[in-house]
């Protein structure tokens, strides 16, 4: 059984059954055929059917971001914006995705041109998190559905109303049986299926564990795996920098989805010269932060996902204090039901603590002071994440620095990260390995055919 649980009030929302061995048989036998008719299809058909799954989800955005707001706890007003950039990204994939897989010619030096064309290669497994319960997997489906591929959920055990309703949108739109299908299983049951014949490749959204235990199992059966795992973002600030807008998204972009994103500014890194100006503000904006009711408009964010997840946090926090960091406020848990954790902001975090190797999820900011440039970039490289950064400076030779030093696989410059539909996205060192969204990430999924003609 697989519990949904409301986190903002701890009820049950709902138990959804476990896929029996059968069940899931029977539907792993479905991807291998459905796929065999979906590769055979127009790229036409396939924009079609992507631009009806985006109407899909805008005529049922109130009752999508609502069980996404039920489920995990973010606020109402982010599901819905979830939701419709989701829509989003099915349109974009529906008008880009033929220029994407448009073939190409290269004459041979020896004589005779080598043609290369994108294939579809099969059903792949996408492991996905709750955070951005719909984002995430459209990520996956969007540019899948294009190649020509079909997709395999098996959604965080929190999310399963969610995943229902996926399934239900992606059917709705007039998708082929089999095409993407939801599967209601632990994650104890994922390495069976990515050792079977009829999977050709995983991808994974999640944390660093989880990670491992995937790419073991595609390693061992020489599956294709693209892995998006955690991070611990720098969000470096110079003294050149526009600092009303700097703090003002630095708090945005730590607490957003109550600092649950892998993508969340972890770790804010200041140039001494302006070191306590920003502080005194950043530290004013978070400490205004308000935590509550997710369907209460006045809500900057809900509870932590759950109980569990707030205690992994409640957890860091203490330690970061036992290792002489200093709490400025926050990081509390009211009494009462409900997940919910204020806001905070920790000072003098040492760099060589274990916590530097962590990700906090939740939204608890942690300030560095840098001496220049260069103490800026070793700050930020100084962890064993490379996911994504943003840098705050008018200086277009420190932008061209940062760019080419901090080492991440995206820097947002003047402003803070978030993903966009067309822009590549993924990490390198322990945040993973391989790229979703845009051409690059379509193209993770799909068989290079190189054809030779004379
Ligand atoms: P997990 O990584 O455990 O969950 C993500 C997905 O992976 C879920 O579908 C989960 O299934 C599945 N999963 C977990 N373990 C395995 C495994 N061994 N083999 C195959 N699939 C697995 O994240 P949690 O929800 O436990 O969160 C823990 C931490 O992970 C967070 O505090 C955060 O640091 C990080 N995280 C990062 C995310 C990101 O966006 N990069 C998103 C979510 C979490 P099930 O739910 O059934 O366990």
């Amino acid at each position: 059984m697989l519990r949904s649980v409301n986190p903002a009030t701890g009820e049950q929302i709902a138990v959804h059954e476990e896929l029996s061995p059968t069940a899931l048989e029977r539907k792993l036998d479905l991807a291998a055929s459905a796929f065999r008719r979906w590769r055979e299809t127009s790229l036409q058909d396939r924009a079609d059917l992507l631009g009806n799954i985006a109407y899909c989800f805008e005529e049922n955005k109130d009752a999508l971001a609502r069980m996404a707001s039920l489920e995990m706890g973010k606020t109402y007003r982010s599901a819905n914006a979830e939701v419709e950039k989701s829509a989003a990204g099915f349109r974009v994939y529906a008008e880009r995705g033929p220029d994407m897989l448009a073939p190409r010619m290269q004459p041979l030096t020896g004589g005779g041109t080598a043609e290369t064309r994108w294939l579809p290669l099969g059903p792949v497994l996408a492991v996905m998190p709750w955070n951005f319960p719909y984002w995430q997997v459209v990520r996956f489906l969007a540019p899948a559905i294009m190649a020509g591929n079909v997709g395999l959920l098996k959604h965080a055990s929190i999310v399963q109303g969610v995943a229902g309703l996926l399934e239900e949108m992606v059917l709705a739109a007039g998708a082929p049986e089999g095409l993407f299908q939801n599967l209601a299983i632990r994650s104890s049951a994922v390495a069976a299926i990515i050792a079977d014949d009829r999977v050709a490749a995983v991808t994974l959204t999640g944390s660093e564990g989880a990670g491992k235990s995937v790419a073991e199992a595609a390693g061992r059966n020489l599956k294709k795996v693209v892995l998006e795992l955690g991070g611990s973002d720098p969000f470096i600030v110079m003294p050149s920098a526009d600092l009303d807008a700097a703090v003002k998204q630095a708090v945005t972009a730590r607490i957003q989805n109550s600092g649950q994103s892998c993508i969340c500014a972890k770790r804010m890194i200041v140039h001494a010269d302006i070191y306590d100006a920003f502080l005194e503000r950043f530290a004013d904006g978070m400490r205004r932060v308000k935590a509550g009711d997710p369907f209460d408009e006045a809500s900057d964010m809900g509870p932590l996902s759950s109980l569990e997840q707030r205690d992994t946090v409640l957890k860091q926090v203490e330690e970061a204090k036992a290792l002489g960091a200093t709490l400025l406020f926050g990081g509390e848990a009211p009494e009462g039901p409900g997940a919910f954790l204020s806001a905070g902001v920790l000072t003098d975090v040492p760099l060589d603590s274990p916590l530097m190797a962590e990700e906090i999820f939740g939204p608890i900011a942690m300030v560095f002071k840098a001496a220049d440039l260069d103490d800026a970039i070793r700050i930020a490289n100084d962890i064993p994440f490379g996911l994504g950064s943003s840098v705050w400076t008018r200086d277009e030779a420190e932008q061209e620095q940062f760019i080419r030093r901090i080492e991440a696989g995206m820097t947002a410059v003047n402003q803070m990260l978030a993903s966009s539909p067309e822009a590549p996205f993924g990490g390198i060192k322990r945040s993973g390995h391989g790229r979703e969204l845009g051409p690059y990430g379509m193209h993770e999924f799909m068989n290079l055919k190189t054809i030779m003609h004379p």
